[in-house]
């Protein structure tokens, strides 16, 4: 049997995932959830949807009926995972959804809730969790391969609004809008690829920060960052000494990851973004097989699910709750120019 899953808002990142589904072993694409009658026709036809498995968000409820659908993954804007995971955990069904997993650590724990109190699991869509060059990080850093990691720099960014032009309305394409909205999106960069350094600097070192320090960017058009950062770094502490220095921004391109050691050191460039990641160690180069990343987060999530197995913490909502408490402190931080604690 194959897991049949559910896509619940079909916007750029479902294509991707979508794509994974067809091509992976344990999984099939048999539901879609769209408030856009003409998204539901297209993608009845292009992925070969039955009728009776397609929702839109008003009757999406009804799905508690469907025994062909055993997981819904919400990739909606931020600010709706919380309703739409607690609406499939409450029909019943298995839940993945999209980073950030909320925006507040409030909502995070009501959907951790919501899935334990209907006995369904809930997963994050962490694709680099299963890639193997992060794996490769994770194994250098936590094993100690070169020796206690004391420092780390983390930086992902993209130039989807150009500082040059400070005048410009428009300069963000429409898919990107909710970003803006600081009520869809919790956040700018932050929230949005921020997040992916924090995980990295949590999974090479193994430990959760203890405090941190922010500062915001500069802010070159208010007009389109009236409710969002443009920009933001931050520093990480952890419980061993070692040190996080990161960096997000829509204003310039970055893509690298730095990690000393006391016998050495690695590095990643492109490290965050979809890849493929290039990188070295003091010990050499750092390259592994491209993988289909949506497909194998996919497989690996459904064989666990498949086998009434228990989800590892590392993909878990309690996971996803750990990056939204780090990010709450980060733009704590960041408002009040002080050093907040995380213990
Ligand atoms: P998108 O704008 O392309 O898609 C969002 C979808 O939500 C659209 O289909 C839109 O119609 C629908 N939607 C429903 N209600 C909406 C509302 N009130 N306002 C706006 N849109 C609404 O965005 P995306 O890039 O696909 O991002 C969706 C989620 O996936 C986000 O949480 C994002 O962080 C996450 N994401 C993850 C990755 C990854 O690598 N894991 C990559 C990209 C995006």
């Amino acid at each position: 049997k194959k897991l049949n899953v559910a896509l619940c808002g079909l916007g750029v990142y479902a294509d991707l995932v979508a794509k994974g589904i067809q091509v992976s072993e344990y999984c099939t694409l048999a539901g879609i959830v769209t408030g856009t009658p003409s998204k539901a026709a297209q993608w009845k036809s292009q992925y070969n949807i039955p009728e009776k498995n397609i929702y839109n968000y008003q009757n999406f409820d009804e799905i508690i009926k469907n025994k062909d659908i055993d997981l819904v993954y919400v990739i909606l804007p931020n600010g709706l995972h919380k309703e739409f995971v607690i609406r499939a955990a409450k029909a019943g069904k298995h839940v993945i959804t999209e980073k950030p997993m909320a925006i507040t650590v409030k909502d995070c724990e009501e959907m951790i809730k919501a899935c334990d109190d209907n006995k369904v699991q809930l997963a994050l869509g962490y694709r680099l969790h299963y890639e193997p060059t992060h794996l490769e990080i994770k194994r250098l850093g936590q094993e100690k391969v070169l020796g206690q990691v004391r420092f780390i720099e983390a930086s992902l960014g993209y130039q989807i609004h150009d500082p040059r032009d400070t005048k410009s309305t428009v300069n963000l394409n429409d898919r990107n809008e909710w970003r803006l909205n600081k009520k869809l999106s919790g956040g700018g960069p932050l929230m949005d690829l921020g997040i992916y350094c924090i995980q990295a600097s949590r999974y090479i070192l193994g430990e959760e920060p203890i405090a941190v320090t922010a500062q915001f960017g500069t802010i070159h058009n208010k007009q389109i960052f009236s409710e969002t950062e443009e920009s933001i770094s931050w520093q990480m502490e952890f419980p061993s000494g070692a040190l996080s220095s990161c960096n997000t921004t829509v204003s310039y391109n970055v893509d690298r990851l730095y990690a000393s050691a006391d016998e050495g050191f690695f590095e990643l460039s492109p490290a965050l973004s979809y890849g493929p990641y290039e990188g070295k160690s003091s010990k050499g180069p750092l390259k592994f097989p491209v993988i289909n990343q949506q497909q194998t987060q996919m497989d690996e999530i459904a064989k666990v699910l498949l086998e009434n197995k228990k989800l590892p913490n590392h993909i878990t909502g309690e996971e996803g709750l750990k990056d939204i408490k780090v990010i709450n402190a980060i733009y704590k931080a960041a408002e009040t120019g002080k050093k907040v604690s995380l213990t």
